[in-house]
């Protein structure tokens, strides 16, 4: 039976001599993997849609339980992502974290939107660390290991001294409050997580974040995700290495 999907390329190997194998972010089935043949052959006609970052409506064939790649219609190439590092980093941070964080099968429409949101950002409008930190805030919800609140977990109020983080609770504590377990950051980093707490993709994108503060962030974000989920994002350190 063939089925249709809306979905973004995450990554894609080579297999045998001329096919390849896709990973495959779908709004209908969330992540999947399919085989897409000949695409390595000179002037072989789906070769748009075996590269990363393709977002399509993809025509799949279905055979016991395996999808094969048989038709496919570009939506965006998201072609401005291989003209800049800074793109290409940031929306392949994007997509590396999505695929070594979720389960194959699993459809979640909202972060299909929320990735697919974020690409087209970083793919259209200089952007691109504005949104990869909106992006890893809004994922890190989505995973359920949101921060419920900025407020010191003690006393209760915001915090404008030191800055004590417990990444093991997702509580804020203030120099009066903080206790073993917390370890201090920087005001800095947290006045940028203020900006863009609870707050959407596109309201991020106009939000006033200073380049040092959006490095910051993506140091503190980065570094929470990996406590939580215990992966190792490679593509980070290419960015930071590369931006600061
Ligand atoms: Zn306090």
């Amino acid at each position: 039976m063939d089925i249709i999907v809306n979905a973004i390329v995450l990554k894609s190997v080579d297999y045998k001599d001329n096919d390849k194998i896709l990973t495959l972010y779908s709004l209908e089935k969330g992540k999947i993997t399919a085989g897409i043949k000949g695409v390595k052959k000179s002037g072989a006609k789906l070769k748009f849609a075996s590269e990363p970052f393709a977002l399509c409506e993809f025509v799949l064939a279905e055979k016991a339980g395996r999808y094969t790649v048989i038709g496919a219609t570009y939506i965006d190439s998201f072609f401005n992502l291989r003209l800049s590092l800074e793109k290409y980093y940031s929306s392949s941070i994007i997509l590396e974290t999505l695929n070594l964080l979720t389960a194959e099968n699993e459809p979640d429409p909202d972060l299909f939107s929320l990735v697919v949101n974020a690409v087209k950002y970083i793919n259209y409008q200089g952007v691109e660390l504005k949104i990869l930190n909106g992006f890893l805030f809004n994922f890190i919800t989505i995973l359920g290991y949101g921060i419920q609140t900025l407020n010191c977990n003690g006393c209760d109020s915001l915090i404008d001294g030191r800055v004590f983080f417990s990444g093991r609770f997702a509580e804020f504590y203030c120099s009066s409050c903080r206790i073993d377990d917390a370890m201090e950051i920087t005001l800095e980093t947290y006045l940028a997580l203020r900006k863009i707490f609870n707050k959407t993709i596109d309201e991020i994108s106009k939000s006033t974040l200073k380049r040092q503060e959006e490095i910051k962030l993506l140091k503190f974000l980065t570094y929470y995700l990996q406590l939580k989920t215990e992966i190792n994002v490679k593509s980070v350190k290419s960015l930071i290495d590369f931006i600061s």
